[in-house]
């Protein structure tokens, strides 16, 4: 582990640079969110001392105590799943969801952002394996939910993402992440929608997921250090 985290950024950065360069993109294509559950609020403060304005977090409750005690202008992505009865909180809080894993979901999400005056950009999460233990729509009902988001006006699906399966050796991983972008590519046709964004790729995996295209990767431990609190399992 790099000492600052000033080194850990900068090693990070370097590090999806030459996957940019590999892939025959462009870096600033690449969007890293720091993802800040189970840290405590000092942690954030030395990521937006660093310039980050995006923060990820997995659970509503956590973030809303962070938030309190955080910047202003910090905008806050919310990454883990979404209960219904949450969601009116959540709206509040977060300017963008990468976790949306039902239509219901979708639905009350919408509803929400219209009594709030808002429009919620969010990214359909995909369960992209089929693990019986995760969240997400199966690739094949994405696009049915698809179609429903084009009659939403508080609700933009701005793309989709992936929490794939865990691997011992990230290159592994790379037939998922490619999966959610042929998925995404076939979508764009056939709803005729525009879906810029590919949230994929954690600290173990995010050059390939940079390869594959992600435009959102959601790195923890590998800028923060290793997480000493245990993580709340998603409800
Ligand atoms: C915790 C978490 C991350 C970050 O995980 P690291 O392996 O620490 O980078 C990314 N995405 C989701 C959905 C998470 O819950």
């Amino acid at each position: 582990m790099l000492d600052s985290f000033h080194e850990r950024v900068a090693a990070v950065r370097s590090r999806i640079e030459a996957a940019c360069l590999r892939a025959g993109r462009a870096p600033d294509s690449v969007h890293l969110l720091p993802v800040a559950k189970t840290y405590g609020p000092e942690t954030v403060m030395e990521a937006a001392g660093a310039g980050f304005r995006c923060i990820g977090e997995n659970r509503v409750q956590e973030a809303r105590q962070k938030i309190s005690l955080c910047p202003g202008h910090l905008e806050w992505h919310l990454i883990g799943h979404l209960q219904s009865n949450k969601v009116r909180e959540a709206i509040h809080y977060f300017s963008m969801i990468h976790s949306v894993d039902s239509e219901r979901l979708l639905l009350l999400i919408d509803s929400a952002a219209r009594e709030e005056g808002k429009t919620m950009p969010v990214c359909l999460e995909v369960n992209v394996a089929g693990e019986a233990s995760k969240n997400g729509l199966s690739p094949d009902e994405v696009g049915p939910v698809l179609e429903i988001s084009q009659k939403l006006f508080n609700v933009q699906v701005v793309g989709l993402m992936t929490v794939p399966p865990a691997v011992r050796e990230p290159e592994e991983v790379r037939p998922w992440f490619r999966a959610l972008r042929d998925l995404r590519d076939r979508m764009q046709i056939q709803a005729g929608l525009d879906l810029p964004d590919l949230s994929m790729g954690m600290s173990g995996d995010f050059e390939v997921a940079v390869e594959e295209g992600a435009t959102w990767i959601r790195l923890g431990s590998i800028l923060f250090g290793p997480r000493i609190r245990p993580e709340v399992p998603a409800e």
